[in-house]
């Protein structure tokens, strides 16, 4: 294993460290359960899994059916990268790692479009992220898919765990403890606890535009299907494989205390979150993809948002960094 002190330090980590000193002045929950299992969330949360599976895997004898239009793809598309993006740029790179700061109304629109990617509302998904980081991989990591040892099905059931199961663990990351600055937050609160608003807006946007293009209840329908339950399934399924593959399998260049892989052909899927070693290794770097070729279509809109005067103060890598995490015998080939 190796130890790269000057890396680890994470924004989860000072953040948990800022957090100590105001635990006592108690907070309002930003999500409806508050760190409650059987929450409206909760329930929700498991619709959202199962459901858009079970369509995922209709899907397939259902496009030699009556097939699938142009619309429907367009809509699937575009609401997957959407949503994508809102989680990688928006809850991810920015509310997450603070790997840029962004003016209001870009921070709201990424709130907003990242909790229509449906995976559970903002604080909470970024406390349970901010936990990920600093035990990864070791006890305490929310969803390592070494939870259970090393053999064959130690493994084998550790990343079913890593993708999926943890949703369902009983212990809840304390809030409070590891996202107190986005709490604090009036504007993101309200978004985060408006996660069941956003989650129906999210699945009517398809249905509502396939049915007023065709203006048909049959085109409302195939939109829903595709653009909505497909679209969902895919994107939890995508974001999760970063959870469990991506810390499994793929290539580690640089330096991590865990086993978080570069895993190429989840790139532009994942909008560039599959580079995970190096996130892992700079976890503040508004690029995952650093090395040549690496496609990171999250970086790239944070580059635009930059340009266009949205983002600011954005920590790209320098080369210098990079070098200094790379792992000794690949900076001394290079
Ligand atoms: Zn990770
Ligand atoms: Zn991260």
């Amino acid at each position: 294993m190796t130890t790269s002190p000057d890396v680890l330090k994470t924004s989860s980590e000072s953040s948990a460290k800022t957090s100590a000193a105001s635990e006592e002045s108690p907070l309002p929950s930003a999500t409806l359960g508050g760190e409650q299992r059987r929450s409206i969330e909760q329930i929700t949360l498991l619709l959202f899994i199962t459901v858009p599976f079970i369509a995922l895997v209709a899907a397939i004898p259902l496009a030699w059916g009556w097939g699938v239009s142009w619309l429907d793809l367009g809509l699937l598309v575009g609401m997957y990268f959407l949503g994508c993006h809102g989680i990688t740029v928006g809850f991810h790179r920015h509310f997450t790692h603070g790997a840029f700061k962004a003016k209001k109304p870009l921070r709201i629109a990424l709130a907003i479009a990242g909790s229509m990617a449906v995976e559970g509302p903002l604080v909470r998904w970024v406390a349970d992220h901010r936990k990920h980081h600093r035990f990864s991989d070791a006890e305490g990591d929310p969803h390592s898919p070494w939870r259970y040892g090393e053999t064959v099905p130690a493994l084998l059931k550790g990343l079913w765990w890593a993708h999926v199961g943890w949703m369902f663990d009983e212990e809840q990351t304390p809030q409070h403890k590891y996202a107190p600055d986005l709490i604090k937050d009036p504007v993101l609160r309200r978004i985060s606890r408006q996660f069941v608003l956003w989650t129906t807006v999210s699945l009517l946007i398809p249905p509502v535009v396939g049915g007023l293009v065709t203006m048909s209840w049959q085109g409302a329908l195939s939109a829903f299907f595709w653009g909505s339950l497909v679209r969902v399934a895919l994107l939890h399924h995508v974001t999760w494989s970063i959870n469990s593959i991506c810390h499994a399998v793929g290539k580690r260049p640089f330096k991590s205390r865990d086993r978080s892989g570069n895993v190429w052909w989840l790139a532009v899927l994942s909008c560039g979150e599959s580079w995970h070693n190096l996130h892992h290794a700079d976890p503040t770097c508004a690029r995952h993809g650093v090395l040549k070729g690496q496609i990171d279509s999250s970086a790239r809109l944070i580059r635009w948002f930059e340009k266009a005067g949205w983002a600011y103060d954005v920590r790209w890598p320098s080369e210098k960094r990079i070098n200094s995490r790379r792992q000794r015998e690949t900076a001394e080939a290079a």
